[in-house]
């Protein structure tokens, strides 16, 4: 029996990182502060406290908003020559650490920070409220990556993955939904959550065996209701950030968006997201194989982290073998990367052939 014909037969997880969105241009955690600046100027009404609060606390004005801008407007041309006003806009990591700080020890930054609207005037409240602002300022200026033509390399990873697979992903981009929802088609129980749970626009007649697509990070592609935790997913467009067309859930409150911004004080509340990652728990812990792309492991990601020992733990004690462990990242750092995993699978191994680009296009073997 050959190699193509026992994957046939068993399943395996691609836990999928930033790494990967990134072979098709999909921004990185640290160049999100340039989509941040690049929202706030083109939507000034909706985000002026955001512009105020930047300027309140980081000093950054009107130039380097601009050069933010501009820097996000030549990234979706594949332009990533540097401008110099960049140095002030604070890295969006911090600026939601900062933010989640503050709010859990329910502090204030003091009174130059009020907005002056008298329904978010007390701290607490204007903090939550600024904070909204950067989401829905990141989710927007996302939007930009969403009609990317050539995401070749996720439509062709997903051409070699098979129905009994299942992809666990940390992404909030739509590459992999649109890729899987257009080769299987999709149901709502494909995302790992239940309940009130509704899918839009996608494929028609979906295949009977689809590969699971547990997002951990939330997505760019959902609508979530604070008040009745509906939760509308529509893998083919991006919706997040919007805050004008299809708004509104059934139940009349205001639709917001579902995903686990970058920050150190990560917080995982939400019931979808809590259901999702039990799911990968199982997930994990029923496949052999776990393959990791484009994910580097890093040390403050401890959700994560505890997941894998959790579901290699499930593993032992039920009797079956530790999963083999393959990391699939690009030509940089590559030592420590495996390093990092090492510390928690030993075995784990680099896949030797190349980049995420060469285990597609050698049919994920
Ligand atoms: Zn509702």
């Amino acid at each position: 029996m050959n190699k193509q014909q026992l994957r046939d037969i068993y399943n395996r997880v691609f836990f999928i990182g930033a790494g990967a969105s990134k072979q098709d241009r999909f921004p990185l955690t640290n160049e999100l502060k340039y989509g941040v600046a690049w929202a706030v100027c083109k939507e000034e009404a909706r985000l002026q406290p955001l512009k105020k609060h930047l300027r309140y606390l980081y000093n950054v004005q009107e130039n380097t908003l601009k050069a933010g801008k501009a820097f996000w407007d030549r990234k979706l041309l594949a332009d990533n020559s540097q401008q110099d006003d960049l140095g002030k806009l604070p890295d969006v990591t911090d600026l939601l650490s900062t933010l989640d700080w503050m709010i859990r020890e329910e502090s204030s930054f003091g009174p130059g920070l009020n907005t002056g609207k008298s329904e978010v005037s007390k701290s607490a409240i204007e903090l939550a409220y600024i904070r909204d602002l950067i989401v829905q300022a990141l989710c927007y200026s996302l939007g930009l990556y969403m009609e990317l033509k050539d995401a070749s390399t996720s439509c062709n990873f997903i051409e070699h993955v098979k129905p009994n697979d299942s992809i666990i992903t940390t992404n909030w981009d739509l590459l992999l939904d649109a890729a899987r929802d257009t080769k299987f088609g999709s149901k709502p129980e494909d995302y790992g959550t239940t309940g009130n749970v509704v899918l839009e626009g996608s494929t028609i007649h979906p295949c009977k065996k689809r590969p699971k697509l547990l997002k951990l990070h939330g997505s760019l592609s959902w609508r979530y209701c604070p008040r009745c935790q509906r939760l509308v997913i529509d893998p083919l467009h991006h919706v997040a950030g919007e805050r004008e067309q299809n708004a509104t859930c059934l139940c009349n409150c205001e639709y917001s968006e579902l995903i686990v911004t970058p920050s150190f004080v990560r917080e995982y509340r939400n019931v979808h997201l809590l259901t999702i990652w039990r799911e990968a728990l199982m997930t994990l812990a029923r496949s052999p194989e776990w393959v990791f792309i484009g994910y580097s492991l890093p040390p403050d990601d401890i959700g994560i982290r505890t997941l894998l020992l959790k579901a290699r733990c499930i593993r032992k004690d039920a009797g079956l073998k530790d999963p083999v462990v393959t990391i699939v990242t690009g030509s940089n750092r590559r030592e420590e990367t495996i390093k990092r995993y090492n510390g928690v699978f030993t075995n784990a191994k680099l896949y030797e052939k190349g980049d995420f680009g060469t285990f597609v296009s050698n049919g994920l073997l």
